[in-house]
């Protein structure tokens, strides 16, 4: 990032400690974060998604017992029986909460931010996650403590539950491939779960249920994260040193929650998580072609390889919620987000799973004989490159306006932001949902070109 861009960034971004909004609650924990707040808001939960069943699962922060018990005791209040999972990956919480008769679920986790931090996610009665309006009714129950209190003979009682959701997750996902022919490889896989809620999980799914001979690094949920949490090339060393020390096939690498995934091939090259999530929709695709839902940056890499099958893209905003919407509304087989790692197949559950993602790219390799490098050496190539900026309230429009006049021959689309598509590429500015800039990324099929494009957007935006 060049120097005057971290300026801006210094200038216009505010970390939070607390955040209390629509996108739900999150915050440094002990001055910020505290057990009668999130008891109020677990309580708001339970008034909102009524008297029943609702799931409560957590990762490994060391805050996360603490907060735990705050949440039962909220919703014991407002009339809840709750069933505690443990520490398990969000997407286990939330395939668990849909498949159970749930009225919904809360995972106790900041995902890939510090671990400082701590935060509730909230699912629906289908396991996903709520939308806007719900969190905004949410909000509103919690401002105006309008709280459910149950009386003494409305109470319930707090069960435990490990063993169906981990079940019900694996099961899920060993439909998507063909396990004999993977256990069969007797693949040698390096993994970094960065002691984080997938720790346990991960070594039972690829050691014992996928017969891998593991190499695992990170997988102790009682130690603290032992590095960066959100898995970006440049943290993964140690996993990249993992596979070259033990002649690994492959490597995997996870984020604190277990929904994103990162994966380095045999020579312990990191790849970029659009050329991964590629991997993961042809994987898909060659055994059932459909429509595939991805966001607006991600690569056109996956243009082409849909194309391969026959099959057709969609594009939505920034965001999960986004994304899963559009492949209910268009019965897409599969779908994520490229720069963040999420792999999205709707037969395992309409979240972000990395282990989703692990079997696909075994099968993969398994079916095609190919190494790793082979495979992702084998997608079309394209070059990205990101930046952001301070944003600047009421200049939005004046920006946009000058982005397209320098553009004149582009085809534009308006959904989140601007982009603009070209012969030879993309650019896409839109302003971020969670800290106060701008946003952009430029794609080509040249280094030169892609790195042309982001000059270009960078000094309009500036
Ligand atoms: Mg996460």
């Amino acid at each position: 990032m060049p120097d005057e861009s971290r300026a801006a960034d210094a200038k216009h971004v505010r970390q939070h400690p607390l955040k209390i909004g629509v996108s739900g609650i999150r915050g440094v924990v002990g001055e910020f974060l505290t057990p009668a707040l999130t008891a109020a808001f677990a309580q708001a939960f339970g008034t909102y998604v009524g008297a029943g069943r609702v799931i409560v699962g957590r990762d490994t922060r060391s805050s996360g017992d603490m907060l735990q018990h705050a949440v039962h005791c909220g919703l014991l209040a407002a009339g809840c029986e709750v069933i505690d999972v443990g520490i398990l990956p969000t997407p286990t919480i939330q395939i668990f909460t849909g498949s159970s008769g749930a009225r919904g679920g809360l995972a106790i986790t900041a995902s890939h931010n510090p671990m400082e931090y701590n935060a509730l996610k909230l699912f629906g009665p289908h396991g996903l996650f709520f939308n806007h309006y719900e969190r905004a009714e949410l909000l509103d129950i919690y401002h105006e403590s309008a709280f459910k209190h149950a009386s003494n003979d409305e109470m319930h009682s707090v069960r435990s539950d490990r063993e169906t959701p981990v079940r019900t997750h694996v099961e899920r996902v060993l439909k998507l491939v063909d396990v004999e022919a993977i256990r069969a490889r007797k693949f040698r896989v390096a993994l970094d779960g960065v002691n984080g809620a997938g720790s346990e999980l991960s070594v039972h799914f690829l050691r014992d249920v996928l017969g891998c001979e593991l190499h695992a690094i990170s997988v102790d949920p009682m130690k603290p994260f032992p590095r960066e949490a959100e898995p970006k090339p440049e943290v993964l060393g140690d996993l990249s040193a993992l596979v070259r020390d033990h002649h690994c096939d492959v490597g995997f690498a996870q984020d604190p929650d277990g929904d994103r995934l990162a994966v380095a091939d045999e020579t312990g090259f990191v790849i970029d998580n659009d050329e991964v999530l590629a991997l993961a929709v042809d994987a898909s695709l060659a055994r059932k072609t459909g429509p595939v839902v991805v966001n607006l940056t991600t690569s056109a890499v996956i243009d082409d390889v849909a194309a391969r099958h026959g099959a057709q893209v969609h594009r939505t905003p920034v965001g999960e919620a986004n994304v899963v919407e559009i492949m209910t509304a268009v019965g897409a087989v599969i779908g994520g987000e490229g720069s963040n790692g999420g792999i999205i197949h709707p037969g395992v559950q309409l979240c972000r799973d990395s282990y989703t993602g692990m079997a696909l790219l075994l099968d993969r390799m398994q079916a095609s004989g190919k190494r790793m490098s082979e495979l992702a050496g084998g997608l079309p190539k394209y070059h990205r490159r990101y930046g952001k900026v301070g944003f600047q309230h009421g200049r939005l429009g004046t920006v946009m306006q000058t982005l397209e006049k320098a553009f004149p021959e582009a085809q534009i689309d308006r959904q989140d932001g601007l982009k603009l598509m070209l012969e030879d590429g993309w650019i896409h500015v839109r302003s971020s949902n969670t800290e106060p800039i701008l946003r952009y990324a430029a794609e080509a099929k040249t280094a030169a070109r892609a790195d042309d494009l982001l000059a270009a957007a960078s000094k309009l935006l500036r």
